[in-house]
C-alpha cells in the first residue's frame, strides 16, 4: 500500500500524553504527526489536578510555571479510604503540593506549546488501522477528506484506555475486570445545604460532593448498572441513585457532564512491540482513586520522548527503547497496586478494617506518612541506574539545586538533552568529552553540596550517575555509554 505520506513519528491521540509527547519529540527535532479523532476538543474536563512529581518533571522544560500561575496549591495528597491525609512537607519534591488544575487546561497549554514546537496535529483523523513491518509502520486513518495512509518510522498509541493501537498491535491487556461502576455529574445543585460538599452518607450508602468553578461533581455507586455500559446517563437517573443513597429528594439540574466509570484495573504486557509503542490510559487503566490518571500520562511520555528520539536519530543504544518499558511497565505495576489498595479500603467497608486501621497508624507516622504520600504521587519512582556507585538520588530525579552562578538545575535541562554537570574543576567534564555532541557539559559550583564532584543527568532529569568527594570516580564513561551509546571516534573516554 502506498502512503499518502512520510513521517518520522505518528503519535494516536492528542491527551496529556499525546501531546506532552509531541512536544518532547519536537524539542528534539523529530517530525512529529499527531492523530487525534475529535475535531474539537471535549466540552468536560475529567481531571483536576497535577501532582507533586508531574510538576517536578514539567519544571525539567520550565513548563511548570504557567500551571503555578493558575493553579491552587494544596500541600497534602491522599490516601482514598484513610481518615489521614498525607503531608507532602518534607517529601522528595520541589514542589511539595498538589496543584488544582483542570484537565483541559493543562492540555491546552501543552497543545499551544507542542504547536509551537512543530508539531503536526490533524484533527478529525481517526486511526483505524496500523501494521508494521522491519523499517516501518504504515497506518490508516478515517479523515475529514476519505482515507488516508500515512508511513512512519514509530506509532505511538496515546489512544486512552481503549486503545486501537494496542489492540491493532495485538498487545495483551491483562488484569481485572470492572465490578463497581459510579455515575458521575458535573451538575448544578438547587439544594446546597442540601448536598453538602464531601462525603454524605445515607442510608442507601454515599454521594461525594466536589467543588468545581461555578457547579459541582456529583459522584454516587451506580446500583444497577446497565448491560451496556456505554449507555448514556440520564440526569434522572443520577438523581434516582442520589435520592436512593440518601434517603431523601435532591434536586440537580443543569448537567454539564454525565457519566459512568468502573474500576477495572489494567496493565499492557508489553509498552513496545517493534516500532509500535504505548503511553497514558493506553498503556493501563486503573481505579480513578488517587487522581493520578493525567500525571503518570506526563510521566510516560517524559520517559519515552528522549529514547524515542535517540532511536529515531540513529544514535540510540540497541537497549534504550527497551528501558522504556522496563522502567514504565514497573512503575504501571505500582500504580495499579497503590490505586487498587485505595479503591479496595474506600469500598469494602468492614471487612478491611483492620487494614485501614494499621495504614492508618502507620500514616499518623511522619515517616510513614511521607513514604504513603510518596507512593501515591509516584515520587518513590526510581529507576535502574547501571554502572553507577550508589547514592541517595541515583534513579531519582536530582533536587533542583541552585548552582554557584545562580543556575538552577532544572533550567539545564530545558533544551531536552542530558547534562553532566561538572563541580569539580573540569576533570569529569574532559572524560565526558566523547559525549559533548548528545550530552550539555556544564562546569559550575554546588555551594550546599560541597561534598558533589559530578552529576549525570538523563534528559528527563532522572540522576544517571553521581560522583562524589573521597570516592573513586567510576564508572562514568561506562554510565555515559549506556545512556547515550559510545563516545565520538577519535575521543578518548578513560575510567
Ligand atoms: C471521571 C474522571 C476523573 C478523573 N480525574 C482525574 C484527576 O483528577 N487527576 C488525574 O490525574 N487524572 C484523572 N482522571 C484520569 C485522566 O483523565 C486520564 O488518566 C488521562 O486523560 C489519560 O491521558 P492520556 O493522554 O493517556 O489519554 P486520554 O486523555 O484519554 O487521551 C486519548 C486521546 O486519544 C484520542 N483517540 C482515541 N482513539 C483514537 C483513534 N483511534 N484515533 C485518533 N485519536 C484517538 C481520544 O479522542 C483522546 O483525545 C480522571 C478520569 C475520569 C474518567
Amino acid at each position: 500500500m502506498s502512503a499518502d505520506w512520510d513521517t518520522e513519528v505518528v503519535i494516536v491521540g492528542a491527551g496529556p500524553a499525546g501531546l506532552l509527547l509531541a512536544a518532547e519529540l519536537r524539542r528534539a527535532g523529530v517530525a512529529t504527526t499527531v492523530l487525534e479523532r475529535h475535531a474539537e476538543r471535549p466540552g468536560f474536563c475529567r481531571g483536576f489536578t497535577l501532582n507533586a512529581r508531574a510538576l517536578d518533571l514539567l519544571a525539567r522544560r520550565g513548563l511548570d510555571a504557567p500551571f503555578l500561575a493558575e493553579g491552587w496549591q494544596v500541600p497534602q495528597a491522599a490516601f482514598s479510604g484513610l481518615p489521614v491525609t498525607l503531608g507532602l512537607t518534607g517529601a522528595r519534591t520541589d514542589h511539595p503540593y498538589t496543584l488544582g488544575i483542570p484537565q483541559t487546561r493543562v492540555e491546552e497549554v501543552l497543545e499551544a506549546h507542542a504547536l509551537e514546537l512543530g508539531a503536526d496535529l490533524r484533527r478529525g483523523w481517526e486511526l483505524r488501522a496500523l501494521r508494521q513491518d522491519a523499517d516501518a509502520v504504515t497506518a490508516t486513518a478515517a479523515t475529514p477528506d476519505g482515507e488516508r495512509v500515512l508511513r512512519a518510522g514509530y506509532l505511538v498509541g496515546c489512544d486512552g484506555g481503549r486503545s486501537t493501537v494496542r489492540k491493532q498491535a495485538g498487545i495483551a491487556f491483562p488484569g481485572t475486570p470492572a465490578t463497581r461502576f459510579s455515575l458521575l455529574g458535573d451538575v448544578e445543585s438547587a439544594d446546597p445545604d442540601g448536598l453538602p460538599l464531601g462525603v454524605t452518607t445515607g442510608p442507601g450508602g454515599a454521594v461525594l460532593v466536589i467543588p468545581r468553578p461555578g457547579y459541582v461533581r456529583v459522584v454516587v455507586d451506580d446500583p444497577e448498572p446497565p448491560e451496556d455500559r456505554d449507555a448514556p446517563v440520564t440526569l434522572e437517573r443520577l438523581r434516582s441513585a442520589v435520592d436512593a443513597a440518601l434517603g431523601r429528594r435532591v434536586e440537580l439540574r443543569a448537567p454539564r457532564w454525565l457519566t459512568r466509570f468502573g474500576d477495572a484495573a489494567r496493565l499492557a504486557e508489553r509498552y513496545r512491540t517493534g516500532r509500535v509503542l504505548l503511553a497514558g490510559d493506553a498503556a493501563h487503566v486503573h481505579p480513578p482513586a488517587g487522581a493520578i490518571g493525567v500525571n503518570v500520562a506526563l510521566d510516560d511520555a517524559f520517559n519515552l520522548g528522549w529514547k524515542l528520539a535517540a532511536a529515531v536519530r540513529g544514535t540510540a543504544p540497541a537497549h534504550l527503547l527497551d528501558t522504556y518499558h522496563d522502567e514504565r511497565h514497573a512503575a504501571g505495576v505500582q500504580l495499579l497496586a497503590s490505586t487498587r489498595a485505595q479503591a479496595l479500603l474506600g469500598t469494602a467497608g468492614d471487612g478491611l478494617r483492620p487494614v485501614a486501621d494499621l495504614l492508618t497508624r502507620l500514616a499518623e507516622h511522619p515517616d510513614g506518612n511521607r513514604a504513603l504520600a510518596e507512593v501515591v504521587t509516584g515520587l518513590d519512582t526510581r529507576y535502574p541506574a547501571p554502572a553507577a556507585p550508589d547514592h541517595p538520588w541515583l534513579g531519582r530525579l536530582a533536587p533542583d539545586l541552585v548552582l554557584g552562578t545562580g543556575t538552577r538545575l532544572a533550567q539545564l535541562l530545558t533544551p531536552g538533552r542530558g547534562v553532566l554537570l561538572d563541580l569539580d574543576g573540569g576533570r569529569a567534564a574532559e572524560r565526558a568529552a566523547g559525549w559533548a555532541d548528545r550530552v550539555g557539559i556544564v562546569t559550575d559550583r554546588c555551594p550546599d553540596h560541597p561534598d558533589l564532584r559530578a552529576l549525570l543527568l538523563r534528559p528527563d532529569g532522572h540522576t544517571a550517575w553521581v560522583g562524589v568527594v573521597g570516592e573513586q570516580a567510576d564508572g562514568l564513561p561506562r554510565a555515559l555509554e549506556h545512556w547515550y551509546g559510545p563516545a565520538r571516534s577519535g575521543v578518548l573516554a578513560t575510567g
